[in-house]
């Protein structure tokens, strides 16, 4: 569907993004960035930063001169501010990340709880680490980038912050933002590009610490240059990928185990590190339960992310669709197709799809997109099939449905995962109650939106 402008002055609003800096920004190519569900639809420009610009943003860099107390009545003032200007945040994040309504509120919520957390928790004693470096992802573009700016301002840091290269015009919204709430400009600058400058962000002698989500590999990469350039004990503070497994056994119950999985595997188009990728279903419940998974499946609704209707939307881009596309196309070579719905010709959709493996030794690499991959056991297989889970060295997330309470023990005593949930869908967190983050190659700790995420980002922060 076209977006209907004529309806709505925002969404004919072109935004446009340049690196804010302290000091003057280097003259840069500008580009467009476009709707991943309406490629016609120019949502706005940006002008990338350059590595002088990475230079330049270090030199003018200071910590955050205020007290406490002042820092948190800005802080909220910021969190103010972004509720304040619900709608063209919640426009930009349909339009430039393509993402539905619901998943819009969502995330504004969740960026705004970000800030008055951490506002709360702003430590009274501590000393700031210095210039912290905040690198952030498409999937999440307003709430994992608030996130991480408002934990390393909350902690008095200079931030140099690097929103995803999808997705710089809601990060440039949000910076403006945060300045006109009070944030020194010196105390909070903005850098758009690619993994160029990310790179050259985590290489300067300067950087005071890392908070970085995305891959696995480029966390890996980031390590590596901060253990060539920084100082040593230099904190990186590292989300990633995972690959995450649920267990439906023959006792639960199979409405709500359907209804967990749909949310948790297509929710966000799959586009969520949480999400679940691969499902164990026990044997002699598998044949009629798949019926019931892929009938629920067909009820999902694909389409433009700003109608009300849509339950799933356009993945980020075009290089995503394809690298999905390609295993799908991979999946029905080899006749593990179980299930897929009919796929929109324009903009870059993928559908929900079920793909059959033996378990999770199976999957080589974490598949960003509404891809669900089953496997069936049999009884008296569980401890096996966790040590299999356990293997693949990731520890994300982890859903278990079963009405056998001892099981629920054994399980949580075996599994290596951040986050697991039980006889529920396996999605998120909730900032101050439910920290978010995973072990293992999905992450270094602590856990976002959790009492213990802001002593990394001060010098006298914990162990590295
Ligand atoms: P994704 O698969 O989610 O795009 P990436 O790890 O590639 O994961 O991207 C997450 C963030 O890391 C983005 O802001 C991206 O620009 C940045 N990035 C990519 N490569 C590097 C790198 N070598 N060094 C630092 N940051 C990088």
């Amino acid at each position: 569907a076209a977006i209907d402008a004529a309806r709505d002055p925002l969404r004919r609003t072109i935004w446009n993004a340049k690196p804010l800096l302290a000091t003057d920004v280097s003259a840069g190519a500008v580009h467009n960035v476009t709707n991943p569900a309406d490629p016609s639809d120019v949502v706005g420009t940006v002008q990338p930063a350059t590595p002088d610009d990475v230079t330049a943003a270090f030199d003018a860099a200071q910590i955050w001169d205020a007290t406490t107390s002042e820092r948190a009545v800005i802080l909220n003032k910021a969190a103010d501010a972004l509720e304040a200007q619900f709608a063209p945040l919640f426009v930009l994040l349909a339009r430039e990340a393509g993402k539905t309504l619901p998943d819009c509120v969502a995330e504004l919520r969740e960026a705004v709880d970000f800030l008055r957390y951490y506002a709360a928790q702003a430590p009274f004693e501590a000393k700031p680490a210095g210039t912290y470096v905040c690198i952030s992802p498409w999937n999440f573009p307003l709430a994992i980038f608030t996130g991480q700016v408002a934990a390393a301002l909350a902690a008095g840091n200079a931030v140099l912050a690097k929103p995803a290269e999808q997705t710089p015009l809601i990060a440039h919204l949000a910076v403006t933002l945060m300045h006109e709430a009070g944030v020194p400009a010196h105390a909070l600058q903005l850098l758009p590009g690619g993994g160029d400058i990310g790179a050259a962000l985590t290489s300067d002698a300067r950087v005071g610490g890392v908070a970085f989500t995305g891959s696995t590999a480029t966390a890996l990469k980031i390590r590596s240059n901060l253990a060539q350039h920084a100082a040593p004990g230099t904190p990186l503070i590292a989300e990633t990928g995972g690959l995450n497994a649920m267990i439906v056994d023959s006792t639960a119950l199979p409405e709500q185990a359907v209804t967990a999985i749909i949310e948790s595997a297509f929710q966000s188009v799959g586009q969520r590190c949480s999400a679940l990728r691969c499902l164990y279903v026990q044997e002699d419940i598998a044949p009629a339960f798949i019926t019931m998974l892929t009938g629920a499946m067909d009820a999902l609704v694909l389409g433009a992310p700003w109608d009300l209707s849509t339950d799933v939307g356009p993945v980020i881009d075009e290089t995503a669709r394809q690298g999905i596309a390609d295993h799908i196309a991979t999946a029905r070579a080899e006749g593990r197709l179980l299930h897929a719905l009919p796929t929109p010709q324009t903009g870059t959709y993928i559908a929900p799809t079920l793909i059959s493996v033996n378990g999770i030794e199976d999957m080589t690499r974490e598949i960003f997109g509404p891809v669900l991959h089953i496997a069936t056991f049999k009884s008296g297989h569980m401890h096996r099939i966790l040590q299999d889970i356990n293997a693949t060295g990731y520890g994300l997330t982890f859903g278990l449905h079963t009405r056998i309470d001892d099981r629920v023990q054994f399980v949580s005593d075996r599994i290596l995962a951040g986050n697991v949930y039980v006889n529920r869908n396996q999605i998120g967190a909730i900032v101050g109650s439910q920290p978010f983050g995973g072990t293992g190659l999905s992450g270094t700790g602590p856990k976002a939106g959790g009492p213990d995420y802001l002593l990394r980002f001060s010098a006298s922060g914990e162990a590295h």
